[in-house]
């Protein structure tokens, strides 16, 4: 066959133009999108109060960054393991077996730039076109995306208040279809903030098809202790990072524990779409599992005052926070008396009186009339953004398009 040297740009089937359909009807992330307005906000001057952002506002643990530097230093500054270093496979495999009692093998385990790049990878690597995954409503603003980016289908199953924000089993077998290839949990969980229980796992495990287990929130819990899904069922892939419990956002490290088949598959869209994660951050890793342990529980009790803390305000200023979240650093309240939609209120918040929120829709049509909260800020912050946010649901005046 001849080789097509059509230029791409001339090749579109619709010939619409440059923009594949895919990237035009993708929407935004809309807590970036918020959490970007409010740095343009900022730049000119405003006072702004940041509670939209899903990151901690910790700086990455001295020994983590001292470890990153020892690599630099040392010149470990090449490509690794398309897997991970092999160091690191080893300290995540001690990790799950320390922690939960899990034995996995590091030949299950891939280590890549984020979790946010996992996900596209297990998608890619287990679905078809058409092929579809069950996730909650409300979820993780990004999971149908990148589902949809790896040509699966979301299959949002609603979960409620009432319900603890748990999967209802009647709802979730509903569900299934012939085409369905996992459920997706993320517990500690955002938007919600919940902790799934030990029966929770295992009753999802029970249904059937393959479970991915969002476990990035692991280690910020502040009541019962989390699970991994590997204690119930071996058919499982645990996708989980380094960037909340050891603050390292901004490092981009992440990885996945696979069924042994799925390793190989995974690997190979690794090696072709990322190559490996990067090598001092992997070095630094090994330090963060080594030694961030302390840390994570020091950032967690913060954490946990400031959970009291907004709560009680929230609960003061009449924003009604049914389910008490006991993870993570996020509070999703029910904002839907004071405007029905979210994306309005946040913006009118955000433009009025400097504080920074997520609209619910983003966490899916399950989460509209509610605002998330996300106290990865500092107490005095947070309690001035309390304070602003008090003024603006007692003024009338200030509602959108008012
Ligand atoms: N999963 C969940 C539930 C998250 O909240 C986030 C970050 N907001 C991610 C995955 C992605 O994290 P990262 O790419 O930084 O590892």
């Amino acid at each position: 066959m001849e080789p097509d040297t059509t230029p791409a740009f001339d090749r579109s089937p619709s010939g619409a133009g440059t923009v594949s359909a895919l990237a035009r009807d993708i929407p935004p992330f809309i807590a970036m999108d918020f959490l970007e307005r409010a740095q343009t906000l900022e730049r000119a001057g405003r006072s702004i109060l940041h509670l939209a952002a899903g990151e901690p506002d910790f700086e990455t643990p001295r020994p983590i960054i001292d470890a990153a530097k020892r690599a630099l230093d040392l010149g470990q500054t090449h490509y690794t393991h398309s897997m991970g270093l092999p160091e690191l496979r080893e300290e995540i495999a001690l990790h799950y077996r320390r922690k939960y009692g899990v034995t996995v093998s590091p030949e299950q385990i891939i280590v890549s730039s984020g979790t946010s790049p996992i996900l596209i990878l297990v998608f890619m690597a287990i679905c078809d076109p058409g092929d579809e995954i069950i996730i909650s409503d409300p979820h993780y603003a990004c999971y149908p995306n990148a589902i949809r980016s790896a040509r699966g289908i979301p299959v949002k199953v609603r979960v409620t208040e009432e319900n603890g924000f748990r999967f209802d089993l009647e709802d979730l077998r509903a569900a299934l279809t012939p085409r369905t290839k996992a459920i997706l949990v993320n517990s500690p969980s955002n938007p919600t903030g919940i902790v799934l229980r030990p029966d929770d796992l295992a009753a999802v495990a029970a249904v059937g098809p393959l479970v991915i287990s969002d476990e990035i929130y692991h280690g910020l819990v502040y009541g019962e202790r989390e699970h991994t899904i590997l204690e119930f069922t071996d058919r499982a892939v645990v996708i989980n990072g380094f960037s909340k419990a050891y603050a390292m956002t901004g490092w981009r490290l992440g990885y996945v524990i696979l069924p042994k088949d799925l390793v190989r598959p995974v690997q190979k869209l690794q090696q072709n779409l990322f190559i490996c994660a990067s090598s001092f951050g992997q070095r630094a890793a090994i330090t963060a599992l080594r030694e961030g342990e302390p840390f994570t529980r020091q950032m967690a009790a913060a954490y946990d005052e400031r959970r009291r803390f907004i709560l009680s305000r929230l609960r003061e200023i009449g924003l009604g926070v049914k389910v008490e979240p006991t993870g993570a650093f996020y509070v999703l309240a029910n904002a839907s008396h004071i405007h029905p939609n979210s994306y309005a209120l946040a913006s009118d918040i955000l433009e009025r009186v400097g504080v920074a929120t997520t609209p619910g829709i983003d966490f899916g049509d399950g989460a509209e009339g509610y605002l998330r909260f996300s106290y990865a800020t500092a107490l005095p912050r947070i309690r001035e953004a309390m304070d602003r946010l008090e003024a603006y649901v007692r003024d009338p005046a200030m509602r959108p398009g008012n």
